[in-house]
């Protein structure tokens, strides 16, 4: 395991920036960068595939399809489905609706903890990893644990910014802060490993800070408490 003094978790809910702050912050220490929701959008899409991916879930079936379908990651924590990167197919649509009923199953939860712990335990000289349950579950003794967050308003203009970059379509504004709440609502009352801050994590409100601000403020923090230079 990358040391405890080396591991940076990010947790949030959708659209508060974690992702691209996360990618950064691990460029400029240095450390490996682990995105976990993609890990859960893969299982979604592997169940997708083999025709299980609507509810109510037979969670067996998922758990067969993500085994069938290889959802692993490859040595720069990319994931990956049958050994092929699956970046845009795990954006679309009909995954985003889909996948937090599938990450609310404990077999595909174990399975994908189990991934993380592996490339952890791989992640030198550091890891950066990004997720909802980073702190609570998977790393809980990492030295340097925040929360970022931001107001529904600011993470809907995010992710219709995200969507429009990547050339995909993007619900209007009142559609995507439904589909936000709806997802935050859903990922924060799971009984496993739900979306929560952990106690003693630095809560991060990126509503009116830029990247950099964010970035600056965290790699500072780090850098403070000896974890790397920055
Ligand atoms: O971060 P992103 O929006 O890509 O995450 C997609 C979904 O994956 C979340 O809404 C949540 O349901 C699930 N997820 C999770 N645990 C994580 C990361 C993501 O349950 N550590």
């Amino acid at each position: 395991m990358a040391s405890d003094e080396s591991i940076v978790t990010m947790d949030g809910p959708a659209g508060s920036g974690k992702t691209t702050v996360a990618r950064r912050v691990a460029e400029r220490l240095g450390y490996r960068f682990l995105d976990t929701g993609a890990m859960y959008r893969a299982a979604t899409l592997a169940a997708l595939d083999a025709g299980c991916a609507d509810e109510p879930l037979d969670e067996e079936a998922v758990c067969r399809a993500v085994d069938a379908a290889g959802v692993s990651l490859d040595d720069r924590g990319t994931v990956t489905v049958g050994g092929r990167e699956v970046e845009d197919r795990i954006r679309a649509d009909e995954v985003t609706s889909r996948v937090s009923a599938v990450s609310a199953l404990p077999g595909v939860r174990r399975r994908m903890t189990s991934l993380q712990l592996d490339f952890g335990r791989r992640a030198r000289p550091g890891l950066v990893a990004e997720g909802r349950d980073m702190a609570t579950v998977v790393f809980p003794r990492a030295e340097h644990r925040f929360y970022l967050d931001a107001s529904v308003e600011v993470r809907a203009e995010r992710r219709i910014g995200d969507l429009a970059r990547r050339g995909l379509p993007a619900p209007e504004r009142p559609a995507m802060v439904a589909e936000i709440d709806a997802r935050d609502e859903k990922d924060s009352s799971r009984e496993h490993a739900p979306l929560r801050a952990a106690t003693g994590v630095e809560i991060v409100d990126t509503s009116d800070l830029s990247v950099d601000q964010v970035v600056d403020r965290i790699v500072a923090r780090v850098a403070a408490a000896g974890g790397a230079a920055s």
